[in-house]
């Protein structure tokens, strides 16, 4: 059995981040789904925690509460997402910092990590803490994209719009 084979909750994936923070799901409490990931997408989750997480934390000195690092099949179909979610792959996770603006937040991200899509999602020109930034990352690190897309109203656009 690998080293991730046996996991709760409280076990840490990197320094600041414990595995119970990266499947945190406000839908999954309420519902009682449980959204533990197989153990074969814990790499995957420590992968968010190593090359986005932490650099973000580090940068900012600030905690801050990850959310939806994994989304079971359950729980996405549960909240309506689309099945190609990297969500549900344990590629993705959403980042809000409390008094960082989400533009600045993305803004660094783009100029400072490497990452599959960043997206501005739901963000309100003149409303800093409106919206969240989602990072994804592929599993091989040549496979990411790099794309930087705003996602407003319903529609993506190219780049980081405020
Ligand atoms: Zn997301």
């Amino acid at each position: 059995m690998s080293r991730w084979g046996i996991m709760n909750r409280n076990d840490q994936l990197s320094e600041h981040f414990t595995l119970g923070e990266l499947i945190r799901s406000e839908t999954a409490e309420r519902k009682e789904i449980d959204n533990m990931p197989p153990a074969e997408l814990i790499p995957k989750l420590k992968r968010l925690c190593d090359e986005i997480l932490e650099p973000v934390r580090n940068h900012y000195s600030i905690p801050f509460r990850p959310n939806s690092g994994y989304r079971s099949p359950i729980l996405n179909r549960e909240i309506g997402g689309s099945l190609k979610s990297q969500h549900c792959h344990a590629e993705a996770v959403d980042i809000e910092i409390a008094s960082i603006s989400n533009y600045d937040l993305a803004v660094w991200v783009k100029d400072n990590l490497s990452f599959d899509q960043l997206i501005l999602e739901n963000y309100r020109p003149g409303v800093p803490n409106s919206g969240w930034v989602h990072v994804s990352l592929k599993e091989e690190q040549d496979d990411n994209r790099l794309a930087v897309l705003t996602y407003s109203n319903r529609r993506y656009e190219a780049g980081l719009i405020a």
